[in-house]
């Protein structure tokens, strides 16, 4: 493993440095520093920078709106801007650029590419994702939606769940079953659907922490265009592994770089209330070092993997299982840490439920508890922990299949 950055990839990384010098104001010390209300209307008007300077999907090729940059080069840049404390996108860009996006540079038709994917990079069109039902989680191709063919569209009828930011988007990439007759995972088809219509209700769900980010989604005769279909007809199973591979893995080689300033924030906040003195908290620090460290290496590792092969494989699957579980003990530890405290919840709640605090987040018990809530579930969404541990066992190393219903 080399853990140099090729001379290209440095080259970019001084350019986006004096980028980030240029646009943010000298005092800037991370969006966390921001309260809330002003942290939102930054993340909104810094995802047009992005924008106007060609900073959003720099990985798609040009002809789409990307910037053609090496997936390298991808990384210097999320990099450079989570150091800065700064989005790399805005909140819907996860399921927007990270997921659907991804998924349409492999698997959308010419048309498809060059009309939805510069759509997506100015904002235009906000996605959410429909992939869970009441019935059909871990157990996605059980998925019982359908959608059959009126003339030139299709019509779904169906049910999802815990659909993140549905009420913020206009377009849905949903799975449904389109041949109820064919083996569960053979009769799916990955589908576009407009929000925007009287076949579709959204109802928010109040989350433990208070906020509504997810909700349920109705579909009662959902109508779209027959064109809106992503690769085969019943052939949605393997557009679903390539999208669910984006949003488990994209930020394996990034993630290190926020978990690493959130758990130099905890030691700080260790240091001073003086918990940093018993040993059981001094051990559990230096473990969650050792995994920070780890990650790093394991990101390195699977950015390596995919120079050469050019495609995310199930490491993915890996980095998830890695970061999310890393992340519930490393905000179990930061209650620990401020003891009774945690139960007087002050301060400024995270900006989102995914992952670390924004950097510059003040060390408050809000914080922290925010984060831990979300991280227990960073367990469960994009695929829980069994599951993902599932996967590596038969695809990775092999082992028998788990016993599955007839
Ligand atoms: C914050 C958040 C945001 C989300 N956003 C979205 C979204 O935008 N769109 C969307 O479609 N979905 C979303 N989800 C849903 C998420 O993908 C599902 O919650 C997840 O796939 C698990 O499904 P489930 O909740 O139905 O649990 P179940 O599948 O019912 O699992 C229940 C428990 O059983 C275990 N289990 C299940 N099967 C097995 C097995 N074979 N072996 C061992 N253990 C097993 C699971 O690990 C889990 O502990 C989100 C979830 C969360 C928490």
């Amino acid at each position: 493993m080399d853990l140099h950055y090729p001379a290209e990839a440095e080259a970019l990384r001084a350019r986006v440095r004096a980028f980030l010098d240029a646009r943010l104001p000298p005092s800037w010390s991370g969006l966390g520093a921001l309260p809330r209300a002003e942290a939102e209307a930054f993340v909104e008007r810094w995802r047009q920078v992005l924008y106007e300077h060609g900073l959003l999907g720099v990985s798609w090729p040009k002809e789409y709106g990307g910037a053609g940059l090496t997936p390298m080069e991808q990384v210097v840049l999320v990099e450079e801007l989570a150091r800065r404390g700064v989005p790399a996108m805005a909140p819907n860009d996860t399921f927007s650029i990270k997921m659907v996006g991804n998924t349409l540079v492999k698997w959308g038709t010419e048309a498809q590419k060059r009309h939805l994917l510069p759509r997506i990079l100015s904002g235009e069109d906000r996605w959410c994702q429909g992939y869970s039902e009441p019935g059909a989680g871990s157990d996605l191709a059980g998925l019982s939606t359908r959608a059959v063919m009126d003339g030139d569209e299709w019509v779904l009828d169906g049910q999802k769940v815990w659909t993140s930011l549905a009420r913020e988007a206009n377009w849905m990439f949903a799975l449904a079953r389109t041949d109820a007759t064919a083996p569960k995972h053979r009769g799916i088809t990955f589908l576009l659907v407009p929000m925007d219509q009287p076949g579709v209700m959204v109802r928010p769900i109040r989350m433990l922490s208070g906020e509504s980010e997810f909700n349920e989604v109705f579909l009662t005769g959902a109508r779209t265009a027959a064109e809106n279909v992503v690769g085969p007809v019943n052939g949605g199973w393997a557009v679903a592994q390539t999208l669910l591979g984006h949003e488990r893995g994209e930020e394996a080689a990034t993630n290190p770089v926020l978990f690493r300033a959130e758990l130099d924030r905890l030691v700080a906040l260790a240091r001073s209330n003086g918990r940093i003195c018993h040993p059981v908290v001094r051990d559990r620090l230096a473990a969650c070092y050792a995994r920070v460290e780890i990650m790093r290496f394991l990101g390195y590792r699977i950015l390596t993997g995919v120079l050469r092969s050019g495609a995310l494989g199930p490491e993915a699957s890996i980095a998830k299982l890695y970061w999310s579980e890393y992340h519930r003990d490393v905000t179990r530890l930061a209650l620990d840490v401020l003891g009774a405290d945690a139960q007087l919840v002050e301060g400024r709640l995270p900006l989102r439920a995914y992952r670390a605090d924004d950097p510059g987040a003040p060390n408050s018990t809000a914080s922290w508890v925010g984060a831990f809530y979300n991280a227990v579930a960073g367990t469960i969404y994009a695929g829980t922990s069994e599951v993902q541990r599932n996967i590596l066992a038969e695809t990775v190393l092999g082992l028998p299949r788990e016993p599955r219903p007839a």
